[in-house]
């Protein structure tokens, strides 16, 4: 019996079992193997039942001496399964299992069986009951050992498959291969000990320290086949061939001598390190990384004007119209004045802007658009660079559609959203990383404060004042897209609502429904003063940039996730004067509203990050799902941080030293782990 063979093979298996495995894409020893337990229950020893409720899930042993099923509602129906424990005395009490409408539990459970079962006690009168307990039957046979007075694995779930079984099967599995080799995964200075002996742990460990060793060695297997991957994808990057986008600097000379402010140290550094790439004779393929209002967009300019005094074309891309819009507003008031030739394309405005690209004498230097310009028939007469603003806004699909074009333009793509560093060297793994890790001198304070809606009126009269100081307001509430109509006539509502609240000031509505031209004169009219107050969904949410707004009020703030708050506080600080983002919550006391707590305590980007990831996972946010990784089987991309980082580090070194023999060796990697996973990259919670 060899790792690879497949189960089918193995009599002792039953059919039906193995269909069943199928399912999972579970057909090898080797795929079973690798399918790790979700969690361990200690059972050498089992603890006296509770006497009262706890958040911490308990494994417990009983027998079963009674059973009942009660209708409630009509229809509905609660199975009940009374449990003592081994040792009772006068003093113990029983423990009820409950099931509401499950009906093959009932089938399943017996008086007289000994279960262990894994909830959460709780309180229900006198009653110390669990709710849908994870259970399982003990049978009296030969195989209790392998379920009994152990650390015991717990498998993710499989219809048609018990944990008994998928247990028994892996246990029988792991003595049949006592011999048969195992390949190791693993460079020998990452990590000693081998593959056989942790797989084997990780699924029947002699202790939890072993158990813990264990995982460690497999999850660095997992997390090195995945940096060798990123590492290959890297190499393969620099070693392809492309102009150098990089003119001698003296338009950007001009350039920075008509700016109003002198650029930070960190941007500088930033500079230094786009016009490097931008010489180089490979594609640059960079990811900008900077706090809201760091001043990303004056380091975009600056590489692409080295682009174009070079002869090239640059493309700046942004995720939404608004944000387009008023990149092209800047452009040109920065950039006309030095001879640079600006155009815009967003979807609302193609025609009108458009026409000079295609007339060849008068193409445009630089084109600016929203991110649909990838999939529209552009053709570029020579385009040396495309900077990607809001990057976490743009699919990792799309920025490959970029890199894979011939000839290979430079490419930065910028993001506000400070992105955990796992993430950073996972989903963005194969780019090279700049920083601006520093705000720009003379800015206003900046607070944050939490407030219940019923102050609605303390927060109306400070608005008023910062509005009697010449400041100007947003004020944002949340829309869930049910439909159009339904938002039109929220928006509608809030609207008149706030006029009232903030008369005289003028106040004007902005939503996504709001036909693209419209929007933009709304957004022009707030960004020259003339509206004092926009009321806005989260249009406005990215990159938008009017350095007199002072005020930001977010209604039913608990509805939003804290990165997007954090985001949204970025459109003030923008200017000298001191700035509040004041969080409105009808729920003071909820958990949600408790984690706006975070945006008070700290205005650091990364911060906020790490908080949100904790709270809910990196979501779409960071399109780790189309980041064409393959699935984790056991990494946890938060939990084992620093993992990453030394399996990162090793592959890194490993290609570094040798790309050829590298390049050579991830293709077995690839094969042993990566291909065999056709799930995406997804257990990153
Ligand atoms: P973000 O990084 O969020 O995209 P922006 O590029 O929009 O930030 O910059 C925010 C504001 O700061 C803009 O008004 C910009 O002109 C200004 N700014 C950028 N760099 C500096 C600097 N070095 N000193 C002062 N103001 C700056
Ligand atoms: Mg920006």
């Amino acid at each position: 019996m060899e790792i690879a063979q497949p189960l089918e093979e193995l009599d002792w298996i039953p059919r039906p079992k193995i269909l069943a495995l199928r399912r999972l894409g579970i057909t090898t020893a080797e795929d079973l193997l690798t399918h790790f337990p979700r969690r361990h229950e200690d059972r050498h020893q089992f603890p006296e039942f509770p006497r009262d409720e706890s958040d911490v899930p308990v494994c417990l042993s009983g027998e079963v001496i009674k059973t009942s099923l009660r209708r409630f509602g009509g229809w509905k129906k609660i199975f009940e399964a009374t449990l003592q424990e081994p040792n009772a005395n006068a003093l113990s009490q029983p423990l009820i299992c409950r099931w509401f409408n499950l009906h093959y539990v009932q089938k399943m459970i017996a008086t007289g069986q000994q279960l262990v079962i894994f909830g959460k006690p709780r309180l229900r009168g006198s009653r110390i009951c669990m709710d849908h307990p994870e259970f399982e039957v003990i049978e009296n046979d030969e195989e209790k050992s392998i379920h009994l007075r152990r650390i015991t694995p717990i498998y993710p779930g499989t219809e048609g498959l018990s944990q008994r079984m998928l247990r028994s099967i892996i246990y029988r599995l792991l003595q049949d291969l006592d011999t048969a080799p195992i390949e190791p995964l693993l460079p020998e200075d990452l990590k000693d000990g081998d593959r056989a002996e942790a797989i084997r742990a990780i699924h029947f460990p002699e202790s939890w320290e072993s158990l813990s060793a264990a995982r460690e060695h497999l999850v660095l297997s997992e997390f090195f086949a995945m940096q060798m991957l990123i590492a290959s994808r890297r190499a393969d990057s620099h070693a392809r061939v492309s102009a150098a986008h990089c003119g001698r600097g003296d338009l950007l000379e001009k350039f920075l001598r008509t700016l109003p402010f002198e650029m930070t140290t960190a941007q500088k550094k930033v500079i230094a390190e786009l016009e490097q790439d931008l010489a180089a004779k490979h594609p640059m393929n960079r990811l900008l990384q900077g706090d809201v209002g760091s001043g990303k967009t004056v380091v975009a300019i600056a590489a692409i004007l080295l682009a174009v005094e070079a002869g090239y074309q640059a493309t700046f891309m942004a995720p939404t119209q608004i944000l387009a819009e008023q990149h092209y507003t800047v452009l040109r008031r920065w950039l006309e004045p030095l001879g640079v030739k600006l155009s815009i394309r967003t979807a609302a405005r193609r025609e009108e802007s458009f026409l000079p690209l295609l007339a060849g004498n008068e193409k445009a230097d630089v084109i600016i658009g929203t991110h649909a310009l990838l999939y529209e028939k552009v053709s570029f007469a020579n385009l040396g660079l495309v900077v990607i603003d809001e990057q976490h806004k743009f699919g990792v699909a799309q920025r490959a559609r970029l890199t894979s074009r011939e000839p290979a333009p430079d490419v930065l793509v910028m993001t506000a959203t400070p992105i955990p560093r796992t993430i950073t060297m996972t989903v963005y793994g194969d780019l090279d990383v700049s920083i601006l890790d520093e705000m720009p001198h003379g800015r206003g304070k900046s607070i944050t404060a939490v407030r219940d809606s019923s102050k609605l009126g303390e927060v109306l009269s400070f608005l008023r004042k910062q509005l009697e100081a010449g400041r100007q307001l947003y004020v944002v509430y949340p829309l869930i897209e049910e439909s159009e109509k339904l938002e039109a006539k929220a928006a509608a509502t809030e609207y008149d609502r706030w006029r009232e609240r903030l008369h005289p000031y003028l106040c004007e509505l902005l939503h996504g429904r709001i036909p693209g031209p419209e929007k933009q004169e709304i957004m022009e009219r707030f960004r020259r003063g003339e509206t004092k107050v926009l009321i806005s969904t989260t249009v406005i949410e990215v990159g938008v940039d009017v350095p007199n707004a002072t005020v930001m009020l977010v209604e039913n703030a608990e509805r939003f996730g804290l990165a997007q708050l954090h985001q949204l506080r970025g459109r003030i600080g923008r200017g000298e004067h001191k700035s509040y983002c004041i969080l409105l919550t009808s729920e003071p006391s909820s958990e949600a509203a408790a984690k706006l707590a975070v945006l008070e305590k700290t205005s650091d980007g990364f911060e906020v990050a790490e908080a949100d990831w904790e709270l809910r996972g990196p979501g779409d946010l960071l399109g780790t799902a189309q980041s064409g990784l393959p699935a984790l089987k056991i990494g946890n991309l938060r939990r084992d941080a620093e993992l990453m980082r030394r399996a990162r580090r090793a592959a890194m070194s490993i290609f570094a030293a040798d790309p050829k023999l590298a390049s050579a060796q991830n293709q077995r990697f690839q094969q042993l782990i990566v291909e065999k996973q056709g799930r995406t990259f997804s257990n990153v919670s």
